[in-house]
């Protein structure tokens, strides 16, 4: 089968890596010079199989209108008159509701696993190398009201065969020793064995490398995507800044930008840009090895080689991806609370938008056209569910049945 992805960040990479790798001949379109440059750039690096609660949770609404007021707020969410964005804004409502939120963890989780499985598969067949590190992920809490809150998740997950760890202050600083000078209080945490790290920048680069070399994919980059063709049920073609490309089969991963092409066929999937930043700095010397998420500030932190990777906060800014400083600051002052050997002289900021879901899950396999498939909508966990996702949308593209059930993450299901 002849298929085209749109769009090489590491949903269109993985599907390129998955479908090539069964002797499919695949091209993929991208208008940036090079895979991920986009979302996939400097992510916050966490494999966070196990972190399934989805944004939409009972507890997410009041915190929501609280921070609504406060600058420095994990997520803002202010009034809008976008259209799309009220829609949206409506959708997550719904899914704040108990049962729905615990039918995502469920999703979110089944996903999350078996991608961990399929990652394991990809760097065992590829050799490449891009920081994983096998070492756990910590949460940690500031206050005993917050661990409480999170022992809640904890135990519906365990239900569902995730275990996490409980662990003291004291237990907190065995597990990651960096953390003995933090000059914030920790109460204590919730460590999870299975969830890992890594660079995503370098993995996309070296896969889309290796599918090129060992598949003979193609890669056209620097191409602008401006318009889907159809014929009744079908799709024609892609009309590109270098002319019409045709195929058997056409791939969305444009992340973020995928619902806007959607639109224009019909589609209406409630994809929407949730916009994050992180900064990176040199590791210092006994920098963590075991990635880190304050749980109260949403920041996740992660090593990546010589480098360490600070990541957090969401806001709805349209697809403006500007950098602002005031979003920056509260990621800088979470770092060097947790870690006062931070150096921020040679840091960089970075901003980009997650293309998030109102419900959690992405969006993947057949539509209404049957020649058009998805592989987007990933939000704060495209780098830890895409293999799973990938592996999951080439079975769907060759009739195959999947190996996890794809309830809930089927595009019907708007
Ligand atoms: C601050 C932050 C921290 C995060 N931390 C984590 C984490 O720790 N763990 C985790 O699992 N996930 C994390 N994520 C989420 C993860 O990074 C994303 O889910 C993932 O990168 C999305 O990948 P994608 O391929 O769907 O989108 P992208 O990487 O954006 O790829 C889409 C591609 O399509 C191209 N494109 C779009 N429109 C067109 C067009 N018209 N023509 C041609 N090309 C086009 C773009 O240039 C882009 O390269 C984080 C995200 C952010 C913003």
């Amino acid at each position: 089968m002849r298929v085209i992805i749109l769009g090489a960040g590491v949903a269109g990479v993985t599907a390129a890596y998955m479908l090539g790798s069964r002797g499919h001949q695949v091209e993929v379109i991208e208008r940036e010079a090079a895979p991920a440059m986009q979302t996939s750039y400097a992510n916050g690096g966490q494999l966070s199989y196990t972190h399934a609660q989805p944004w939409a949770n009972p507890d997410a609404l009041p915190k929501v209108i609280q921070w609504m007021f406060q600058e420095d707020a994990p997520l803002v969410l202010r009034f809008s008159t976008d259209p799309y964005m009220i829609s949206w804004g409506l959708r997550f409502l719904m899914n704040c509701r108990q049962k729905q939120a615990e039918k995502s963890t469920r999703i979110m989780l089944r996903l999350g696993l078996y991608s961990r499985d399929k990652l394991a598969q990809i760097r065992q067949a590829t050799k490449i190398e891009y920081n994983h590190l096998s070492k756990g992920i910590l949460h940690i809490f500031g206050s005993q009201q917050g661990l409480d809150g999170a022992l809640k998740q904890a135990h519906f997950q365990e239900s569902l065969g995730a275990k996490e760890e409980l662990l003291t202050r004291e237990q907190c600083f065995e597990r990651e020793p960096a953390l003995k000078n933090a000059t914030k209080s920790i109460a204590g945490g919730l460590y999870s064995e299975v969830d890992e790290s890594g660079d995503l920048h370098v993995f996309t680069q070296k896969l889309a490398a290796y599918c090129i070399d060992n598949f003979g994919a193609r890669f056209t980059y620097g191409t602008e995507i401006q318009g889907i063709q159809r014929e009744g049920n079908r799709i024609s073609g892609v009309q590109t800044s270098a002319g019409l490309k045709t195929a058997d089969a056409y791939v969305m991963a444009m992340g973020s930008y995928s619902p806007i092409l959607l639109r224009t066929l019909g589609m209406k999937i409630p994809i929407y840009p949730m916009k994050g930043y992180s900064i990176t700095v040199p590791a210092w010397e006994n920098a963590p090895q075991v990635s880190i998420t304050d749980d109260e500030k949403k920041v996740v932190i992660s090593r990546l080689g010589d480098k360490v990777r600070a990541a957090g906060t969401a806001e709805f800014a349209r697809y403006n991806d500007q950098v602002r400083e005031a979003r920056i600051t509260p990621i800088v002052r979470c770092l060097s609370d947790l870690f006062p050997e931070a150096q921020f002289g040679q840091m960089s900021r970075w901003a980009c938008l997650r293309p998030q879901t109102p419900d959690g899950p992405p969006t993947i396999g057949a539509t209404r056209y049957e020649n058009l498939f998805l592989h987007t909508g990933h939000g704060t966990l495209g780098w830890t569910q895409s293999p799973g996702s990938a592996h999951l949308l080439a079975d769907i593209m060759e009739g195959r049945p999947t190996e996890i059930p794809m309830e809930g993450l089927e595009a019907e299901r708007y």
